[in-house]
This record gives C-alpha cells, structure tokens and sequence, in this order.
C-alpha cells in the first residue's frame, strides 16, 4: 500500500485493491486489539467484502460473518490471521442481512461459539420476511405495492428466494443464545442499538473503536428503512408484542440514530462492515461521516420539499424527478422509490406535506419547513 498508515494500524495480510483478502490489525487508544478480516462474497457485490472484526476479551469474539456460501472464504481469510473458526468463543451479527448472517448457522455449528444479536434480530427472523409488514396501512405504501407489481417482475423476488432459499429458512430456526438490548455489556465491548437501516441494527464500542456494521459506511450512503405496520397476527405474536415498530423503522429513527453516534465525539474511529479499504486505500474515519450521512437525508429532503412545489403531486414523478433514469430499472426502482417513501414519511410526520388517501402529496404551509427542525433536535451536527 502506497500511503502510510496511521500508527495504530498494522497490515497482517495485503490483499487486492478493492478490498478482497486484506487483514488489518488496529490498536485503540488504551491498547485494546481489533483484527479487521475482509470476507469476500460468494457472488460478485457492489458493496464489496463483509468487514468481520475478531477481538480478545474472556476468549474470542467475532462481529459479522458474511454472505451466504461465503463461510471458506472466511476460514482462508481468519488463517491469514492465524485464526481458526473454532477458536471463537462468541459470534455477534450487527443486523440480520444476508451479507453479514449469511453464514450464521454452519459458523455456529464448527466453532461452538454463543450468538449474540439484537432482540428484534431473534423475534423478526422466525417470520417469512415478506410477510411482516402490512403493506396497506397507508396510502404511500398502497401506492408502492402497486408501483412494484406493475413495474417489477416478481420473478426477481421469487428467483432471489430461490437462490438463498437455504439461508432463509436455516436462520428461522437458529437459536440466539443472548438478545442484545441498547446499553448490553459483552466481554470487552458495549453496544449501542442504532436502529434505521434496518430494525436490529447495534454498533459495537470497543473503547474508542466503533464497529458500525452498515449503520455508517464510507463510500455508500446505507439505505434507511420506510417505516413499518406489522400484519396484526405478526404484531400480536408473543415474540414481537414488546417492540414498537416506530422506534426500530423508518427514516426518523435512522438519523436519530446517526445522532447516537455522532454524540460519541471525535475521538471515536469507525470501523465499518463494508469499504473499510477500498480502491488501494483505507477508509479511516470518526463520527463526522455520521453528520455527513445525515447531510445527505437533509438535502434529499429539501431536494423532493422543494419538487413538491405548490401543486399535486405523486410518488412515481417525484421519485423520476430525484434519480437519474439509469437508476430507475428492476430492482433499483423499488430501492428508488422506497427511498423517496423513506424521505415523505419524514415529512409528512413532522407536518411539511399531506398525502391523501389517493396518495396525492401536497404541500402544508409550514414555514420554515419543520424537517430542518427535526434534524436540529438530534444533535447530528457535531
Ligand atoms: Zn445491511
Ligand atoms: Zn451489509
């Protein structure tokens, strides 16, 4: 690697530039030790390597794994490190996408190691995911239900069941041996539940290192959630009756919990699940890419506030106003317009926009818009 690298950082294994095969040692500020293992996925993937840390503290700890069928590629990259699956005493997943529980259950089954998540994580994964949400609870989500069986083949949906099936229906029946809750203690480490991205996302702090999982990325702004109406048989199943999905969903709570991080202060480094290095370099940096992340939301905001103007208008020509059109094919419309019903939600709660039953948006009078308000109230500018 060509620039130097600061002094708490050590390179156990060069790997390629974008990512794949590296190993990094990084030393915190009282001396605590983090290895940074990339793992590359089992398919080709935008978003690169699945960072899994492995830290010492009562025995052996692992945050994140990786893609489903990616658990070689992780034992080679843990030899690169001289370690070995079944020396892991516990195994923490920062949230429950594929690209970090891929391989939950065979890593469990060869190291032996206890699993730690977030109590959503254990209470949403027994469920067919598709079949959480009620996806007629408003009128903006009527209209995306709509949008995605008119424009989107569903055989997308159906073939990406297929291929993961596996996964799928492995990672229902997994047992989580602790559910993890804001402010739980592990050995050597203490967690922060950072919900947004998605409902059972956690940070990791070890002293002043900050796993971030996809909470903070570098590079990549992580997609926010649209908020969430559980089905009434899935809100009223024992397991999910103590969560409420306001808290864990939606927009709002992400940059609420960018907040979190942001008030950690500046001398926490982030070390997050994808593009810790990338295109030959490491991506080191502290909490101000949380208030940048947020920066981000706000002019998206601004952006489809001042769009919406002072006529009528619906989610299809806002979410073509915001994005170029080479965004807007197959699954990336639905991202598209699930981002944009992320951003109308905020604002229709905090009362800068109406939508009416028919999911016609329009602007209230607020003035100065009250989103500006909102983000002020979270403390996520440091
Ligand atoms: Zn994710
Ligand atoms: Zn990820």
């Amino acid at each position: 690697m060509s620039s130097k690298l600061p002094e708490n950082i050590r390179v156990i294994n060069e790997g390629e530039s974008d990512g794949r095969n590296w190993v990094f040692k990084i030393t915190s500020m009282s001396g605590r030790e983090v290895i940074a293992i990339a793992v590359s996925p089992a398919n080709s993937s935008r978003t690169g390597p699945t960072w899994s840390y492995v830290f010492e503290s009562e025995g052996l700890t692992t945050v994140d794994l990786g893609t489903p069928d990616s658990l070689n590629n992780l034992a080679k990259s843990y030899e690169y490190a001289g370690i070995s699956i079944n020396e892991i005493d516990r195994l923490i997943i920062t949230h429950g996408h594929s690209d970090h529980d891929g391989t939950v259950p065979e890593f469990l089954a060869q190291s032996g190691a206890r699993f730690y998540a977030h109590e959503s994580y254990s209470a949403l994964k027994t469920f067919d995911q598709w079949d959480i949400q009620d996806r007629g609870a408003t009128p903006l989500q009527i209209e995306l239900g709509r949008l995605g069986r008119e424009k989107i083949d569903s055989d997308v949906y159906k073939d990406r069941y297929e291929l993961h099936k596996d996964y799928y229906e492995a990672r229902k029946t997994t047992v989580v041996d602790t559910n993890l809750v804001d402010g739980a203690s592990i050995p050597g480490a203490t967690i922060l539940s950072t919900p947004g991205h998605s409902p059972d996302q956690i940070c990791v702090k070890i002293d002043n290192l900050l796993l971030t999982g996809d909470h903070v990325l570098p590079e990549i702004t992580p997609h926010p959630t649209s908020k969430m109406v559980f089905k009434e048989k899935i809100g009223n199943s024992p397991l999910v009756k103590s969560l409420r999905a306001e808290d864990l969903y939606g927009l709002g709570t992400y940059i609420k919990s960018l907040g979190i991080v942001v008030a950690l202060g500046s001398e926490v480094q982030l070390l997050p699940a994808h593009r810790f290095f990338n295109k030959g370099k490491l991506n080191l940096g502290g909490v101000e890419r949380a208030s940048d992340i947020v920066l981000h939301h706000q002019n998206r905001l601004e952006r489809l506030h001042s769009h919406i103007g002072n006529g009528k208008c619906s989610l299809t020509e806002l979410t073509t106003r915001l994005f170029d059109r080479s965004k807007l094919l197959g699954g990336n419309l639905m991202a598209a317009l699930s981002e944009v019903v992320a951003h109308l939600e905020l604002l229709e709660d905090v009362g800068d926009i109406e939508i009416s039953s028919g999911g016609s948006i329009t602007h209230t009078d607020s003035e100065p818009p009250q989103y500006l308000e909102f983000i002020k109230n979270q403390g996520v500018y440091s």
